[in-house]
């Protein structure tokens, strides 16, 4: 005599969500936006140095999306020096922002300076130009 209560609505409690399915949730909804580099397929984090500090086209990104970083880490490194940067930042940043900085100034140099110094500047040129830069601020030559 109950079937007529079959197909009654009857108010299911909820079951209380597990925290695995809070913590899903919350990464559906809540994660920090990542971008995937397209040259490496690396995830880069907003904000963050790149997960791979041996990647240049990781540190090339993170430069590339945050110009603002850049300008003053530049201006640091105008200021204080390389030593500077290395301090606070370390050694790889340091690298791949004197990296970074090469190809700029060398996408912005012309033809015959950019075949002049060649395709893969290293490390120790890119600190050095970085010098030469600073020096010619100082006399004016920019
Ligand atoms: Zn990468």
């Amino acid at each position: 005599m109950n079937d007529a209560d079959l197909g009654a609505s009857k108010p299911v409690p909820k079951p209380e969500p597990t925290e695995s399915e809070i913590k899903e949730w919350r990464a559906r909804n809540f994660t920090v936006k990542h971008s995937t580099v397209v040259a490496c397929g690396h995830r880069l984090e907003a904000g963050h140095f790149p997960k791979h500090a041996n990647c240049w086209d990781c540190w090339y990104a993170m430069f590339e999306t945050s110009p603002d970083g850049v300008a003053s880490v530049h201006d640091l490194l105008m200021k204080e020096g390389s030593k500077a940067v290395a301090a606070m930042h370390g050694k790889k940043f340091l690298a791949a922002f004197g990296k970074y900085l090469r190809n700029k100034l060398l996408l912005q140099a012309s033809p015959e300076v950019q075949a002049a110094s060649g395709l893969e500047p290293t490390i120790e040129g890119a600190v050095l130009d970085i010098g030469a830069e600073r020096m010619e601020a100082k006399l004016g030559l920019r």
